[in-house]
Formats: C-alpha cells, sequence, structure tokens
C-alpha cells in the first residue's frame, strides 16, 4: 500500500482539521455491508481516561521499544511517551503523521507497517482501535505474520484488538444466522469521505478471537485472551512460538 497523499485521504484531513481548528466536519464511512456512518473525529483524539478499558490495558502492558501501528492522532503515542515509554509511531497518511509531529510525538514515521524499508525491530508491536482491520483480509494473514516475525525481537509481543462481528447477524431467538460456506463475516470494505475529499475503498478485517487464533497458530503465533470489552471486542497479546 502506497503512502496516502492528502487529496486521497479523507481521515488524515479530518484529523489535520480538528487539529488546528478545534472541530471539523463529518467523516463519512459508506461499505457495501453497512448503512452509511460517521467516525467522530473528536474519539481519534482521545486521551487515556478517555480510552476503552482494553486499550489503557493495551497501553499498560506495553514495554521496552513499542510500534504503534496506524497511529492516527498520535493518542497512543502520546499517552505512552507521558508514561515514560518509548514509542515509535507509524502511519500511511501523511497529513496523520505530521499531526502527530506537531502534538509532540518525538518519533512520527509517515511509513506503511508492511514496507521492508522499516527495519528497526519492537519488544511491543501495538494494533489498536480494531488493529486487525490491517490485516485487511483472510488473505492477508500471510503477510501480517510475516511482517510481524520481521519487526519482532526475542521475546516482544503484539497486542491487538479486534471485534466480532457475529453479533450483525443475531436472531430474535439469540441464534446467530451466518453461512458457513460463504466468506468469513468479519471481511467488510470501507470507503470513506470528508467533504469533498473522497478515499479510495478498502479491506478491513474484524476477526473473531478463535479464527485469529486458529491462524496466528498457521504461522506459528500463539495467542492469549488478554480481556473483553463491552461489546463482542477483546484485546489479544500475540507471542511467536508459545502455545496458547
Ligand atoms: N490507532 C488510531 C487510528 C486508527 S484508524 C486510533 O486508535 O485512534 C487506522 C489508521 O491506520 C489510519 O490512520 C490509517 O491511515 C492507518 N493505516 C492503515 N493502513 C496502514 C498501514 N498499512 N500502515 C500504517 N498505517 C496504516
Amino acid at each position: 500500500m502506497p503512502i496516502l497523499p492528502p487529496h486521497k485521504d479523507p481521515m488524515g484531513n479530518a484529523i489535520a482539521d480538528y487539529f488546528r481548528y478545534g472541530k471539523s466536519s463529518t467523516l463519512r464511512v459508506f461499505s457495501s455491508q453497512f448503512d452509511e456512518d460517521e467516525i467522530p473525529v473528536e474519539q481519534l483524539f482521545r486521551t487515556y481516561n478517555e480510552m476503552p478499558h482494553i486499550e489503557r490495558r493495551a497501553l499498560d502492558l506495553s514495554q521496552g521499544a513499542i510500534l504503534d501501528v496506524g497511529a492516527g492522532s498520535g493518542c497512543h503515542a502520546l499517552a505512552l511517551q507521558a508514561m515514560g515509554k518509548s514509542v515509535t509511531a507509524i502511519d500511511i497518511s501523511e497529513l496523520a503523521t505530521d499531526t502527530m509531529r506537531q502534538r509532540g510525538v518525538l518519533d512520527a514515521r509517515n511509513v506503511d507497517l508492511y514496507d521492508v524499508r522499516l527495519t528497526d525491530t519492537f519488544d511491543t508491536i501495538l494494533l489498536l482501535m480494531n488493529g486487525s482491520g490491517i490485516i485487511g483480509n483472510l488473505e492477508g494473514m500471510g503477510r501480517f505474520f510475516s511482517t510481524m516475525k520481521r519487526l519482532l525481537r526475542p521475546g516482544g509481543c503484539i497486542y491487538m484488538d479486534s471485534s466480532d462481528l457475529k453479533y450483525l447477524f443475531e436472531e430474535e431467538d439469540g441464534s446467530y444466522l451466518i453461512d458457513i460456506a460463504g466468506e468469513y463475516y468479519g471481511m467488510v470494505d470501507f470507503r470513506m469521505q470528508y467533504c469533498n475529499i473522497k478515499g479510495d475503498t478498502f479491506d478491513w478485517l474484524y476477526i473473531d478471537f478463535d479464527t485469529l487464533a486458529y491462524y496466528a497458530g498457521q504461522y506459528g503465533f500463539g495467542v492469549e485472551l488478554v480481556c473483553e470489552g463491552e461489546h463482542y471486542d477483546y484485546l489479544a497479546k500475540l507471542t511467536l512460538g508459545a502455545s496458547r
């Protein structure tokens, strides 16, 4: 995935505007699977105390050299710095990366997670706010786990949050109507729009814990359920070579 220039980057423009003016226009989200929605831009600027507890837990557990993947406005990176921790924040968005630097993120880099020029290694890798989305779809698992192997230091770990979208298929009697012969139900396509700036469609993976554990195992990673959130969301810890 190439670096996102401003004219193709609705979320980056929303982040830059909110930082500059303290407000922004509507950040709209379209998907072939859902009704039109919006992302509250102020939530991208949440402080530690405003974060859901699964995110706070991930920050508390992070140690050593930390990589914040898809760091957005830098909310997690700033919270980690305030705890005295050492963090590298990466984002494909030029505008988000500029904003992070202006907000005081000491090591903010405009780079794609999958770019082989990212040669540093880390003790903790963070993927937060449905961080599994960056895997894209189930076909993206091999690329994701080989990248994690390259970036992780020995003994290091990954903290990633996700949600089980099965609740979208819940029937009135509490059962779930899921077509198991069809595509995996967590594969979502999104497109965003901010003012007249339209982004390209991209795939964003939501994954339930068992499916994540299955794929992680295929690539030599062990998974632990660290904690669960309030609505089918959870934080997972992935480590190389360990079993569940
Ligand atoms: N983690 C932030 C932002 C989440 S939005 C928060 O919790 O508020 C997801 C972010 O990931 C966006 O800023 C997007 O530009 C970035 N992103 C998407 N794909 C990426 C990739 N391959 N490498 C690095 N960043 C990516």
